[in-house]
């Protein structure tokens, strides 16, 4: 059977001249497009109310423009090149089913704006975004130069981009809603006139201290808790660390790790451009700190947490995986005692020391409700 007969397949090797690269671009492009046009078609269902004020209709227009020619241009040169035309069928044929359902000329439907949609058009933007800025970062400066761009675990660690991006909207309804439940009583007035006083710059850099003090201290009860550890351990099983692999979150801890973090900024309520800096900051960081990126980057790797502070957290290494909780700021480590950060090295295995969990995202989210074996 030729070893391109299934897509899916993981631990493939890419290389250019094969039809591999533009064949797996053209499938991923053709299927982004049907994402867009479906966007277009259901907005009140598939598009999400905060995110579709940060983008205009001509610019997705344009986007799904290029998308689709794209994903022709590839799909064409994957099947001259490649035996097995699987991958250019799926490109050509999701490109032409997004071009019949309208294409990039399509009108966006007249909708009603709910707060209880999905985010498909948050899942297309970013997955494209992300792979167009990190896989040619990655590649250029490798920290694991054999590692592939489809190694081991990379459909579960999708599958976690997937469904973690199409339910952004209840995440942030959950989230605000506890916040506005539980912590009403401490935002005062006072508090609150007294923080939008700062100018945007202070504001920005008081958020990050205080979400990331939050964040710590609920990644250091992950590690302590056995039960919360079962949620936590999802994030540190990638084998691999990749632009992808910081996806890998249990949804459980991804509603409580929010919740915890949006306490003080609900309660301190911050100015809508210092909470947006601060948002691009975490979408930024959450990606580049898992990324396989080589670079030491110097002094700046005290002040703000690079690859290599957090790949030494994922070390599959008990002197190294209770150390740098924090992700934005290693000084919140040092303040606590938990900064481990070996100058130019690096850790030679990812993963969990012990209690390893099942690879499939399904099991994976039953895993904190399963009894452990004795053996773990
Ligand atoms: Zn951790
Ligand atoms: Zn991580």
């Amino acid at each position: 059977m030729n070893k391109t007969s299934n897509p899916m397949k993981e631990d493939v090797e890419l290389k250019f001249g094969k039809g591999l690269v533009s064949g797996y671009s053209s499938a991923v492009l053709g299927v982004l497009s049907i994402c867009g046009v479906l966007c277009f078609r259901f907005p009140s269902l598939l598009t999400s109310e905060q995110f579709r004020a940060v983008y205009t209709q001509d610019f997705v227009s344009d986007l799904l423009f290029w998308t689709l020619v794209a994903a022709y241009v590839l799909g064409i040169v994957s099947y001259a090149l490649n035996h097995s035309k699987v991958l250019a069928w799926i490109g050509i044929g999701t490109a032409f089913a997004a071009s019949l359902l309208g294409g990039s000329r399509i009108e966006i439907s007249p909708f009603e704006s709910t707060p209880y949609s999905l985010g498909l058009d948050w899942f297309a933007i970013s997955f494209l975004f992300s792979m167009l800025i990190f896989i040619p970062i990655e590649k250029a400066f490798a920290l694991n130069k054999d590692q592939k761009i489809l190694r081991r675990g990379w459909r579960t660690d999708l599958t976690y981009f997937f469904v973690s991006h199409l339910l952004i909207q209840f995440i942030f309804l959950w989230t605000n809603a506890f916040s506005g439940i539980a912590f009403a009583w401490a935002a005062t007035e006072g508090l609150q006139n007294s923080i939008r006083s700062l100018p945007i710059w202070a504001q920005f850099l008081v958020a990050t201290f205080l979400a990331d003090l939050f964040q710590y201290w609920s990644h250091r009860i992950y590690h302590h808790a056995g039960f919360l550890w079962k949620f936590h351990s999802i994030h540190h099983s990638s084998h691999s660390m990749d632009w992808l692999a910081g996806s890998r979150t249990h949804l459980g801890e991804v509603l409580m790790t929010r919740a915890c973090v949006m306490i003080p900024l609900y309660v301190c309520g911050f100015s809508e451009p210092a909470l947006n800096a601060y948002v691009i900051l975490v979408g930024v960081q959450a990606v580049a700190i898992h990324a396989n990126i080589g670079i030491n980057f110097g002094f700046f790797r005290y002040i703000i947490a690079t690859p290599q502070f957090h790949h030494w957290h994922h070390a599959k290494d008990a002197e190294y995986c209770d150390a740098n909780y924090a992700v934005h700021l290693p000084v919140i480590d040092m303040i606590f005692g938990t900064y481990k950060c070996p100058k130019g090295k690096w850790p030679e295995e990812y993963g969990v020391v012990s209690g390893e969990p099942p690879p499939s995202f399904l099991k994976q989210l039953m895993h904190p409700f399963r009894r452990s074996k004795p053996s773990e």
